[in-house]
């Protein structure tokens, strides 16, 4: 294939791979509760995307009107991550695994992008989706400065394909996700897997958006064929 041709698919893990968004704003919402805050539950997916870090700094200022003490952010993200393991379950989600072949099967690269540095889901990708993403194909919390919604995730996403930014397609299911693919210049997919409404994913000016999945799987393929027509 032609170099200048290639195109490349940036993934984000949690909501978008696996449902498993209903045990972390769980697990956020229990532990910020065990430090004496009362978040509702769903305020956690607005966050989401966020490193763990900026996530605390941001509740800690808003609660308190300061800055969170680092040993405090890491004790408190320490115990999101337990909690997180003890509730978390490996769901898939539903329809994942057909866009990620239709993604390879076009000649596609593919890059998993997420703000979470969680081992043990991290782990769980190359069992659960074989062969999905190549060899050192992905960026995590570790690999960046600014998570989301900053656009460094996506930008060096592209950049570990080898592929202009405006050659990619992101696929998110979070406002902020949304905000850092627009902002790195790609093509920005949302599926809400979520509670979070249609038009918080309009505001941050999704290029298309999905209720699900299965729904995206099935409108892939015509997707595919209309951006590589276009780029003939
Ligand atoms: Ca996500």
């Amino acid at each position: 294939m032609d170099t200048d041709k290639r195109r490349a698919a940036l993934i984000d893990m949690d909501g978008v791979l696996y449902d498993s968004m209903k045990y972390h704003t769980l697990a956020w919402r229990q532990m910020m509760g065990e430090y004496g805050l009362d978040i509702p539950r769903d305020e956690f997916y607005l966050y989401e995307g966020m490193t763990g870090t900026a996530t605390i700094d941001l509740i800690w200022e808003h609660e308190f009107g300061k800055k969170c003490d680092p040993g405090q952010i890491e004790r408190m993200y320490h115990r999101k991550t337990e909690i997180f393991k003890e509730l978390g379950r490996k769901e898939r989600m539903a329809g994942a695994d057909r866009m990620l072949e239709t993604f390879r099967s076009a000649g596609w690269e593919r890059v998993l992008v997420t703000g979470s540095s969680q081992a043990s889901l991290l782990d769980m990708i190359e069992s659960d989706y074989p062969g999905a993403f190549g060899e050192g194909m992905r960026v995590t919390a570790r690999d960046v400065t600014h998570g989301k919604p900053s656009p460094e995730p996506y930008l060096k996403g592209a950049s570990l394909a080898g592929v202009a930014p405006e050659r990619c397609i992101v696929v998110e299911n979070a406002p902020l996700g949304v905000r850092a693919g627009k902002a790195a210049g790609c093509l920005t997919v949302a599926v809400t897997t979520g509670p979070i409404p249609r038009e918080a994913f309009e505001k941050e000016g999704a290029d298309m958006i999905f209720n699900n999945m299965g729904e995206f799987a099935d409108s892939l393929p015509g997707l595919i064929q209309s951006l590589e027509a276009e780029s003939k």
